[in-house]
């Protein structure tokens, strides 16, 4: 592991740059809202791209054609926020909890490890990673940081 301060902003256009490309064959879209000022976090920017494009991956194939994936970046005085939001099918309640468990997968051809593995990545941060969803209506993640301080 590879850690550097590095901006979160900059990592969020990196893997929009990435996905681009996969989301238009699906005829999805990426809208992304960010934060005026940088937000810089502790961080191994390969990890950080690899969890972020696992997370955005799977909304990918969770959204029917012309899918809408959100980000919204912000930040308070001690934490970095990243939502990451489609409009899919949503996750059904008992599978919620479940989803961050290795080998958990509802897809043919799934390993079931890409959330397992964005979980340890999360946890390499001392971040904080949590599911919202709702059947019909979306999924949603909502990832934390600790910000680095400019001051120390
Ligand atoms: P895999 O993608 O190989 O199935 P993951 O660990 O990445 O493994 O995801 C585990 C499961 O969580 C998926 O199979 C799917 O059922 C569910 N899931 C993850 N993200 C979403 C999402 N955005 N919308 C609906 N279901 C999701
Ligand atoms: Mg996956």
């Amino acid at each position: 592991i590879d850690f550097q301060v590095d901006s979160l902003h900059e990592c969020v256009l990196k893997v929009i740059a990435l996905m681009e490309s996969e989301a238009t064959r699906f005829g999805h879209e990426i809208h992304y809202q960010e934060w005026m000022d940088p937000i810089l976090v502790w961080m191994d920017q390969d990890k950080m791209i690899q969890l972020l494009l696992n997370i955005i991956k799977n909304a990918c194939e969770a959204m029917e054609e012309n899918g809408i994936i959100h980000m919204q970046l912000s930040r308070d005085p001690k934490n970095a926020t990243l939502i990451i939001a489609d409009n899919g099918p949503g996750i059904p309640s008992e599978q919620l909890e479940k989803i961050f468990h290795p080998f958990f997968t509802t897809k043919a051809a799934g390993t079931g490890l890409g959330l397992s593995i964005c979980y340890k990545i999360v946890q390499d941060h001392q971040g904080t990673l949590e599911v919202e969803s709702e059947l019909g209506k979306g999924t949603r993640f909502i990832i934390t940081f600790p910000i680095v301080d400019e001051n120390s």
